[in-house]
């Protein structure tokens, strides 16, 4: 890469083709300009999401037939889709780029991977489908920095491994056992070293980490619960699904000590966000 290229903000077309020269063995990054963007942006070194040789092996290993719809120009369309609908955060479309989807699905659901749809990852829960982790990422950003970020409901981890790309320091919980060890399975080849994922209830927040300047809910509830309005930075965004049947994306921004603004964005679809541990 040359200097030009790594100037931040990224142009999609900067994005494309990009080898992992450099990096030779078993450890190889497919695209090299995610990190570099986020090391640029937030002023600190942030991992590489690393493929270990297992998994290029579970890839290879796919049948011929799947081979094409977990590739890297797979993954490009992707983005090239992302863009279509609206995400613009260049930021945000590299890590979309980066983090390879497939390897957190089940293999028989791998060729859904970069379909533009939620995908069940058991326990009756889903892997939010990439527009809207894309677009709840860009609105927890809004172009900016981010520093601590907490996410309720880690589910397999994917989101947790795109907002590794885009933020200093992650942290993630998780409620249902079996879902927080599956995202643990599922993080460690990577070797990503800003997320923490805790086992817990949500809802109650993180409070031995806090504040944190962005909170993302993976899951919907009929409120934000409050403990999490109080972790947030002054000038932190949290963005959420509320709502039951009719659900919306908000965004609450926290604009003073006991002041927080409240903005409706869109339509969504989550899972339920439920109190307690499973
Ligand atoms: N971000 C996830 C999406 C998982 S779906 C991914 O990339 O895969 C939403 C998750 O929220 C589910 O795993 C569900 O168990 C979890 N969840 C629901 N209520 C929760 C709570 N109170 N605390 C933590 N996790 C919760």
């Amino acid at each position: 890469m040359t200097d030009k290229d790594k100037r931040f903000p990224l142009t999609l077309s900067s994005l494309t083709n990009k080898s992992a020269r450099g990096n030779a063995g078993a450890v190889t990054p497919r695209v090299a300009t995610p990190q570099t963007a986020t090391r640029n942006a937030a002023g600190h070194v942030v991992p590489v999401v690393r493929v270990t040789e297992t998994q290029e092996r579970r890839a290879a290993e796919l049948p011929q037939r799947q081979q094409p719809l977990v590739s890297d120009s797979v993954r490009r369309a992707m983005v090239m889709r992302l863009s279509a609908q609206g995400i613009k955060d260049t930021m945000v479309l590299a890590a979309m780029e980066a983090v390879q989807r497939h390897l957190f699905i089940e293999p028989g659901l791998v060729a859904q991977a970069y379909v533009d749809a939620s995908i069940p990852i058991g326990y009756h829960q889903t892997i939010s489908k990439p527009y809207i982790v894309a677009r709840m990422i860009e609105v927890l950003r809004n172009g900016g920095a981010l520093n601590r970020v907490l996410e309720i409901g880690t589910g397999c981890g994917y989101q947790a491994a795109v907002l590794s790309l885009v933020a200093k320091e992650v942290y993630s919980i998780e409620r249902i056992r079996p879902l927080h060890e599956l995202a643990r399975t599922n993080l460690r080849p990577m070797r990503i070293a800003n997320v923490r994922l805790q086992y817990g209830d949500g809802m109650l927040g993180l409070s031995q980490a806090a504040p944190f300047d962005g909170i993302i809910l993976a899951a919907a509830g009929l409120e934000v619960p409050q403990a999490l309005l109080d972790q947030m930075t002054i000038g932190g965004r949290l963005v959420a699904p509320v709502g039951a049947r009719h659900q919306v994306l908000q965004l609450i921004v926290r604009v003073g000590k006991f002041d927080w603004t409240h903005t409706t964005l869109e339509d969504c679809h989550f899972v339920p966000l439920h109190a307690g541990t499973a």
